[in-house]
């Protein structure tokens, strides 16, 4: 049994589509490649001639699958919502189900689908990582660069000594008549930026909220969704169905928008939303509670600084845009701007950057013009990934940006005296 839908089980959202083009405009990978096989409209033809057996599943065809970021632009902007995401996962599932995962697929496959090895990996990379990365200037933000060949250039969070679930405890009580959340981290939340989801649960914790954070909870299966491995994204959909069970809360919050892409969404393509309480994105948690209101009461510093924000696709393609707006322009150490292209795609897209960094790097360079011209000294996303991402942009732009997840500013104005 799989909770993913066959190539063949789309096949009448295969027939919705009616070569209209007006996904054209909206998929990155298009506006940088110009190329038909990029975009949705070439996909779904090559999803169709596979169903009728026109086409095989060879080479080329891996190669014009492998470029999307699986971002759901398309199919939000197109009139039939065709959900091309879902339908090149599905084609993806059949190409390694006939040939075999990638080399990137195998290497998802042994980290994710192993949290030990994941923090054994991690723990060998921060003990060498001052021989693995060099050090850029402080003013880019936090951040270290990477230095062998195959992520050149690249720059990466310092690898934290504590992981999140070393730091804090499996259940917060806070007032016993508040029902309990539940927080599903997630790896990159987890592994390199587990003060976010320090600040998270603190922030709960200070509106008296108690929450749930179960340990033995996994990846959230998205780069398995994107590496085509249909089995591990059942096993870790499992695993994390299991881990929620344990205790009664109220929603499950997600603080990445590609947790909240896969757990809002892709779990539940074929069997429904098999978690019993929704999930629930924590800036869209803080707005529908009432605490943007109790955050915008605080008392204004003098010294704001400018921020814009990035929306993260899975983010977006959700509907959530307006909450960590709102959000910012509560905070009281914020003077918020917004960018141009504040909704276009970062370039992560999970393994699309390990397959296609070149490509990855020119989408994302398609940032640098708002963000310069926003004037803004920091940039917040809702994304752990899109952090990275950016981070990376303005730090190979020698932009004075630093990147950060929206949860670091409210700690910031929860914690730190006005200034
Ligand atoms: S995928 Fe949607 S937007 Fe794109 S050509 Fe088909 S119908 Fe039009
Ligand atoms: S999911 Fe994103 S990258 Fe893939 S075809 Fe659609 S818009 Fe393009």
């Amino acid at each position: 049994m799989t909770l993913q839908k066959t190539l063949e089980e789309y096949q009448a959202e295969i027939t919705r589509c009616v070569r209209c083009g007006a996904c054209q405009a909206h998929c990155p990978v298009y506006l940088e490649t110009g190329r038909e096989g990029s975009v949705a409209r070439g996909k779904i033809v090559l999803a169709a001639s596979v169903l009728t057996g026109a086409i095989g599943l060879d080479a080329q065809l891996q190669h014009e699958l492998s470029l999307c970021l699986l971002c759901g632009s398309c199919v939000t902007t197109c009139p039939n919502q065709v959900p091309t995401d879902a339908i090149v996962a599905a084609l993806r599932r059949r190409i390694t189900a006939d040939h075999g995962l990638s080399a990137i697929g195998k290497g998802v496959a042994a980290l994710t689908g192993s949290p030990s090895l994941l923090r054994g990996v991690l723990r060998g990379a921060g003990l060498l990582s001052p021989l693995l990365f060099k050090k850029i200037p402080a003013a880019s933000g936090l951040q270290l660069r990477f230095s062998p060949d195959n992520l050149k250039e690249r720059s990466l969070p310092p690898i934290p000594n504590r992981h999140l679930f070393a730091r804090l405890p499996e259940f917060l009580e806070e007032q016993p008549d508040t029902p309990a959340v539940g927080f599903f981290a997630g790896c990159a939340i987890t592994y390199l930026y587990p003060e976010v989801g320090e600040a998270l649960v603190g922030l709960l914790q200070a509106f008296g909220y108690p929450v749930f954070l179960p340990k033995n909870q996994g990846c959230c299966g998205m780069p398995a969704l994107s590496s085509g491995n249909g089995p591990l994204l059942h096993q870790l959909a499992a695993t994390n169905l299991e881990a929620f069970a344990g205790r009664k809360v109220s929603c499950i919050l997600t603080a990445c928008a590609s947790c909240h892409g896969a757990l809002a969404g892709h779990y539940a393509e074929k069997a429904g939303n098999r978690f019993a309480t929704p999930i629930v994105d924590i800036h869209a948690f803080l707005k529908q509670e009432g605490i943007i209101d109790r955050l915008a009461a605080l008392p204004k510093w003098d010294q704001r600084q400018r921020v814009t924000y990035h929306d993260p696709c899975h983010m977006r393609t959700q509907g959530i845009t307006q909450a960590p707006r709102e959000l910012l322009r509560a905070l009281p150490q914020v003077e918020f701007v917004e960018m141009t292209e504040a909704a276009l795609c970062c370039g992560l897209g999970g393994t699309f950057s390990a397959a296609h960094p070149e490509l990855s790097r020119a989408i994302g360079d398609r940032k640098l013009a708002g963000l310069e011209a926003s004037g803004a000294t920091l940039v917040a996303s809702g994304c752990p990934g899109c952090v990275m991402q950016l981070q990376d942009i303005v730090n190979r732009a020698g932009m004075p940006i630093k990147a950060v997840h929206t949860l670091d500013l409210i700690q910031q104005a929860m914690t730190e005296t006005p200034r």
